[in-house]
């Protein structure tokens, strides 16, 4: 089985100071859409883990955030796509859960759920703590300059070792390239 596990804010869609609210809030980055659409149709399965701490702060409830959730995957499903699944994590950074990223709970999640593991599974993320969660889940992190990734690079260039791309669509460009290319030399 081919996995990807994608953040949300900041990578699918555009990221916001003020935390996304509302399906109104909800704006896709140009390219993600169909850069979702081209995993799927590969036979790729696309799982999306993301830090939600606005349900914490109480700016939105749990049911705001299945509608714009709703929104993603009819957006998605729109483009030729398909979101399997979404895991978040709801707590706020005082709440010491094992889910919020940089802590890996939300992967190893995913990982027990599909029963697989995570070893070579990329997952692309926009923030420091994306890339974090991603190797204490021993998977293997990728970072987009959309949303925070370019001030990362800015903040912690020297420090980040992982593929660099400037969104969605040329990091799964590339996914897709070299999974063709491992096959096509067996
Ligand atoms: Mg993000
Ligand atoms: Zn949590």
């Amino acid at each position: 089985m081919q996995l990807v596990i994608l953040d949300r804010d900041g990578v699918i869609n555009e990221d916001s100071a003020d935390y996304i609210k509302s399906p109104e809030e909800w704006i896709p980055i140009p390219g993600s859409l169909e850069a979702i659409a081209r995993l799927h149709h590969a036979g790729w399965h696309v799982v999306v883990a993301t830090n939600q701490s606005g349900i914490a702060r109480k700016l939105f409830d749990p049911d705001i955030l299945m509608r714009i959730h709703e929104k993603m995957h009819r957006s998605v499903s729109d483009a030729g796509g398909q979101i399997e699944a979404i895991f978040f994590c709801p707590h706020g950074p005082n709440d010491n859960c094992s889910c919020r990223k940089p802590r890996p709970g939300l992967f190893l999640d995913i990982a027990r759920r599909l029963r697989i593991s995570l070893h070579g599974v990329p997952t692309i993320g926009d923030s420091l703590p994306d890339l974090q969660a991603s190797q204490a889940a021993g998977a293997n992190p990728i970072l987009v300059r959309t949303g925070k990734g370019n001030g990362a690079l800015i903040a912690h260039g020297s420090s980040i070792d992982v593929p660099v791309y400037d969104n969605l669509a040329t990091a799964v460009d590339d996914l897709l390239a070299i999974r063709y290319r491992d096959n096509s030399t067996v």
